[in-house]
């Protein structure tokens, strides 16, 4: 039995009969990494961590490159961030190491999450475990792509503007944003941090219902932490959808959407009709200056982020041979010009734009106000709806280096993702088809602030209807 091939849930029932072991699992996981992770390079480095883990979680897990970790190297696949050995662990490491998990290795990604396709990376580009020549979406590209090449059981991600459930959608998966607040960010190196939230990319529903009850909950080191109850999530995985209210938004089937995609959708939101579920448009009509309002506010919050990454105190440290300003200065000035990638530089010169005096007002706070009408629009939709219903992405996967220079076309990848993340909701992606090249076709639901069971519910049942999660890529 190819165990690397089976779901969490799946594992779990084998550990309970008594079928395999953690160890066999760790093992059998760990030679899939070495027979494909050359080809798809998911993984920047595997972990140190001996033993297989143990209890009913011994589950192998893949972790983005951005999660704090004790005793390993973490560095966002940044130069800059080479050598950096974090002293403490994250809070959803910490969770899941209590809960007996076997963390694999660290997963590609954008340098420091900025980007759509896991090319701005220090370490070079992942590649769609469907189609080699292909991005696997960004920026969580590198745990998206692990968990659909079999190379890990699940994966942590992490989502600012849509790396979670963008490349889940481009290789197949299920991505998982959780409400703001949700998900401790304590040791999560931070990007936009009114915008970033972990959570879970897994091969089926269940999956992810299991990952949340590891993940989800309080954390006073987090102050934006939210400390409400935490439900059981697999209670959520109900296989009905009878009069559940899915809104879909007339703006979100508008012009740059992929004619595959589209028809995808449209046949998941049929499919769902006749499994009881009442469909109605609704209207968002600011999510149009979505894109444009999130790329102030997160370039504005990254440049404050990066701003501590001078080589004083993490990773890399340039010293210049002759002074030029200050030694101090001197410094500062070449550790980040050699450490930092190119879309780097461009947030931090864009948010450094939007914060400076002057132009302040005509951005940032205007930018502020966007926001919050965008998230009026979600909230007035959501008075009589349970979801809300878009593709995940305009198109699917698209190859390596079609956009590389094209920072706008990139941007607009995640024109249906962002405006969950202004808004703090929920949101989930998962399979819903392929297109005629055979790559996979994502679908998002949008929900109610702390509402993460009722996506679990419409996509478990969706899931359980249809044979998308069932299918795997040619390696
Ligand atoms: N692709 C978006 C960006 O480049 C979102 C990234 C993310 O969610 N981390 O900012």
């Amino acid at each position: 039995m190819k165990l690397h091939s089976l779901t969490a849930h799946q594992i779990l029932d084998l550990y309970k009969s008594k079928q395999a072991s953690s160890e066999e699992v760790l093992k059998d996981v760990l030679s899939r990494i070495g027979a494909v992770d050359s080809r798809v390079r998911a993984y920047v480095r595997l972990s140190n961590q001996k033993s297989a883990g143990e209890g009913s979680a011994a589950i192998p897990i893949a972790i983005k490159d951005n999660m704090c970790t004790q005793g390993e190297e973490i560095t966002c696949s940044s130069k800059i961030l080479k050598g950096f050995h974090p002293p403490y662990d994250a809070g959803v490491i910490e969770r899941i190491k209590q809960n007996g998990g076997r963390i694999l290795g660290f997963a590609n990604m954008d340098e420091f999450a900025f980007g759509s396709s896991t090319e701005n990376s220090c370490y070079g580009p992942t590649y769609n475990p469907w189609d080699l020549t292909c991005v696997p979406g960004g920026s969580s590209g590198g745990s998206a792509a692990s968990v659909a090449a079999d190379e890990a059981v699940w994966a942590l991600g992490s989502d600012t503007g849509g790396s979670i459930r963008q490349p889940a959608s481009f290789c197949g998966v299920v991505g998982l944003k959780p409400t703001y607040g949700r998900v401790s960010r304590y040791g999560l190196i931070a990007f936009a941090s009114s915008l970033d939230q972990i959570g879970p990319l897994t091969k089926d529903v269940t999956d992810c219902a299991l990952l949340m009850n590891i993940i989800a909950g309080y954390d006073d080191r987090d102050s934006t932490s939210v400390n409400v109850p935490v439900p059981d999530y697999t209670k959520a995985l109900i296989n009905d959808v009878h009069g559940i209210k899915i809104g879909v938004p007339k703006e979100a089937f508008a012009e740059g959407l992929d004619s595959q995609v589209s028809q995808a959708v449209e046949a998941a939101i049929e499919q769902l009709k006749k499994l009881g579920a009442v469909v109605k448009e609704v209207s968002l009509p600011h999510t149009p200056y979505a894109v444009a309002t999130y790329y102030i506010v997160a370039t504005a919050e990254a440049s404050s982020n990066l701003a501590r990454f001078d080589g004083v105190r993490y990773g890399l440290r340039q010293l210049s041979a002759n002074v030029r300003k200050t030694p101090v200065i001197d410094m500062y000035e070449e550790t980040r010009a050699k450490g930092l990638g190119d879309e780097a530089k461009r947030r931090i010169m864009l948010g450094t734009y939007v914060l400076s005096s002057g132009y302040y007002d005509a951005y940032y706070l205007r930018g502020q106000k966007v926001r919050t009408l965008i998230k009026q629009d979600l909230d007035g939709a959501f008075k009589d709806c349970d979801v809300i219903l878009t593709p995940t992405a305009p198109t699917t996967a698209f190859k390596v280096g079609e956009k590389a220079s094209d920072p706008l076309s990139m941007y607009l990848s995640d024109v249906y993702t962002i405006p969950a993340n202004l808004a703090g909701v929920p949101s989930i992606s998962v399979p819903c088809g392929f297109s005629k090249e055979g790559l996979p076709i994502g679908l998002q639901l949008m929900g109610k602030a702390f509402d993460e069971e009722m996506l679990l519910r419409v996509c478990f049942s969706y899931e359980q209807n249809t044979p998308w999660h069932t299918k795997k890529p040619n390696l």
